[in-house]
């Protein structure tokens, strides 16, 4: 499933980081539990990073000394620090700021499981309530003076594939067994198996790639902000919970696993490398406290090993996801609420723009602290 990655972009980030932090950062947010020791080892001055299985003279990574400034890095997201040293009067002025709208929605909510009512309450479909979020959101950060763009901004994917016409690919991958960690589908039937596949491989994968070639190459943003709520389709019969929970997520925590695929193992040195995971844990942090201030909830906590904690703020979380892997700038994922509790879904039953205000606020907020310090 990775394309060929080109690990001649290595190069853009010799002498960033000093072998303490290069360490650090793999051992408490990239690569836990020593996930990388079988591709980059780490040696005085420098780290040695195989490109693939069998590679006899792996790629050389320089680290930089304590003393030293690092040498300017071609990218085309800018630091708050970068920003700020041009910036005009208006809080946000020219930060370029892209509003993801997670999932799809509309008449593609029911096939990614994000579209659910209960009794007779109105329907719930998580692709449109956060795309009614970023549209509320896009005017109030205008006003600020950012430049605002929306990754999606209807209810239809970014992505020219159909579930149809990934079919082939799916039944491929089915043939060949080689299916990436998170697309195992439990269904016996062959052809059924490949539709659920390909449905999969639409909106899971193929838009999520779309997205990024828009972000990478046409938006070329300082932030990505995704926008979600928790809660995908209320299993019959079950009970909404009283009271949902609150987190945030940015990219970290691969597994041995995905680090042994070697376009995943290259993103993971970028995002490290680059230094987009400082602005990522600012913003993330200013968003735990606009969002708390407003509507208080229990930090969510994962129990597995796909996400670890990587500081004191029990709300921030770093996950390898697809999106802020692929992202190649500075990327906050929000799951500020939970849809499918009896707290979220009365508030939504009475008045959805009363959420959606509250919602695109919290961020608002969030940006002016986190680009007015
Ligand atoms: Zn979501």
């Amino acid at each position: 499933m990775g394309d060929a990655p080109d690990w001649s972009r290595l190069d853009e980030y010799q002498a960033q980081v000093t072998a303490s932090d290069f360490r650090w950062l793999l051992d408490s947010h990239f690569a836990p539990d020593d996930a990388a020791k079988d591709w980059i080892t780490i040696e005085p001055g420098q780290a040695l990073i195989k490109r693939d299985a069998g590679d006899e003279a792996p790629a050389v990574l320089k680290f930089r000394a304590f003393e030293e400034t690092p040498p300017p890095v071609g990218r085309y997201w800018r630091t708050r620090t970068e920003w700020a040293a041009d910036k005009a009067e208006l809080p946000l002025a020219g930060l370029k700021i892209a509003l993801d709208p997670g999932h799809i929605g509309g008449d593609f909510a029911v096939m990614e499981f994000r579209s659910w009512k209960v009794g007779d309450g109105p329907l719930f479909r998580e692709g449109d309530f956060v795309l009614a979020v970023a549209q509320s959101l896009k005017p109030r950060l205008e006003a600020l003076g950012a430049v605002v763009t929306l990754v999606r901004d209807t209810p239809a994917p970014v992505t020219t594939d159909t579930p149809e016409s990934l079919r082939p690919v799916a039944a491929e991958l089915i043939a060949e067994r080689e299916l990436t960690p998170g697309l195992e589908i439990d269904v016996k039937d062959l052809q059924r198996r490949i539709d659920a596949l390909a449905r999969l491989l639409f909106y899971r994968v193929s838009e999520i790639k779309a997205r990024a070639e828009r972000v990478n190459e046409s938006i070329q943003p300082d932030i990505v902000i995704c926008l979600h709520v928790d809660g995908a389709s209320l299993p019959e019969g079950v009970e909404l919970a009283d009271f949902g929970h609150a987190h945030f997520l940015i990219n970290g925590a691969y597994s041995a696993d995905e680090i042994s695929y070697d376009d995943q193992r290259l993103a993971m040195l970028e995002k490290l490398l680059s230094g987009s995971w400082r602005e990522e844990r600012g913003l993330a942090a200013a968003m735990s406290e606009s969002f708390a201030a407003v509507n208080p909830l229990p930090p969510y906590v994962y129990t597995g090993d796909n996400a670890i904690r990587i500081n004191e703020n029990p709300y921030l979380w770093a996950r390898n996801l697809m999106a802020n892997r692929l992202y190649a700038c500075p990327t906050v994922f929000l799951e500020p609420y939970v849809a499918n509790t009896k707290e979220f879904y009365g508030r939504f039953t009475k008045s959805p723009a009363g959420l959606v205000d509250e919602y695109a606020d919290a961020v608002a907020v969030a940006l002016t602290t986190f680009y007015g310090e």
